[in-house]
């Protein structure tokens, strides 16, 4: 899609010459087309357990409204309910607030390593849960200019997934989590050898609301927006995030951050 301008140009003594200029409409539609998708998928994440939710305290205040068991067990699922659309909400209320703040780079020195190990400490107790050994490799002392929470929310979205999706099916294989300083620059990477991703399901992995497996995805509790928000934050802090993966080997996630100079202190 183009728009176009033409204007005419007239000099004495030549014949009449149109200057036309052209501005590329392709991304405008691109992002219009994205705004609207996002709105509907928002909407409809939303709607599907606040439907569930109102069908329940149908029940509850007619057919079951003498059972004590039956209660008991809707409460419970509703409960449930409750939880998934506070998660929902909160993921895009984060999301929102990287966004408003992209075009400022954070730059509290934040230590790393300690950021990441503690994000493990508080994840052990779901990594013994899903039977899968989390392997630590973090060099000590890295520091980089950064938002503390935001960080902590790359190593906790990418580590939590390693653990939801990347269980191997030969019998219990390590996430392997590591942290190390190359050059100017701090690389953190999360690897599980879990199923992988189909090629084609890389570049989209990024992207708001989508997911290789629907059902997967929302029976683990998950939004569709951890990725997203991953990838936000590591573009406000000017960083890169690599994902390679193959189907039956397993997914790496690999973060590259601008580090501070320990030599210089910036
Ligand atoms: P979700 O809330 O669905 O986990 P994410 O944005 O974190 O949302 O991830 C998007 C999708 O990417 C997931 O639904 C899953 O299909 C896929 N995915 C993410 N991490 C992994 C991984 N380590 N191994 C395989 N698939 C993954």
């Amino acid at each position: 899609w183009f728009e176009a301008h033409i204007a005419p140009i007239r000099f004495p003594g030549y014949a009449t010459a149109a200057m036309i200029s052209m501005r590329d409409l392709t991304e405008a539609h691109r992002v219009e087309r994205m705004r609207v998708d996002f709105v509907a998928n928002a909407s409809h994440e939303l709607r599907t357990p606040l439907a569930s939710l109102l069908g329940f305290v149908e029940t509850l205040q007619g057919p079951a409204k003498n059972d004590p068991a039956a209660r008991d067990k809707f409460l419970s699922i509703m409960r449930e309910q409750a939880q998934r659309m506070a998660r929902l909400v909160d993921d895009l209320l984060s999301l929102s607030r990287i966004e408003q703040h992209m075009h400022v780079r954070p730059a509290e020195a934040v230590d790393l390593t300690m950021l990441v190990a503690h994000i493990v400490d508080t994840l052990t107790p779901m990594a013994e849960e899903n039977n899968i050994p989390l392997a630590l490799d973090l060099e000590p002392n890295v520091i980089v200019p950064g938002d503390r929470d935001e960080l902590a929310r790359i190593a906790e979205n990418l580590i939590e997934n390693a653990l939801k999706y990347g269980q191997s099916e030969n019998g219990p294989e390590p996430v392997e989590i590591s942290l190390a300083r190359k050059g100017v620059t701090a690389v953190f990477s999360v690897r599980d050898h879990g199923p992988g991703v189909a090629q084609e399901h890389i570049p989209r992995l990024t992207e708001r609301f989508y997911r290789v497996d629907a059902g997967k995805s929302r029976a683990k509790g998950g939004t569709g927006l951890g990725l997203a928000i991953v990838k936000h934050i590591v573009l406000r802090h000017r960083g890169r995030l690599g994902i390679e993966s193959a189907l039956g080997e397993g997914s790496l996630f690999r973060v590259t951050l601008p580090a501070i100079d320990q030599a210089q202190g910036k």
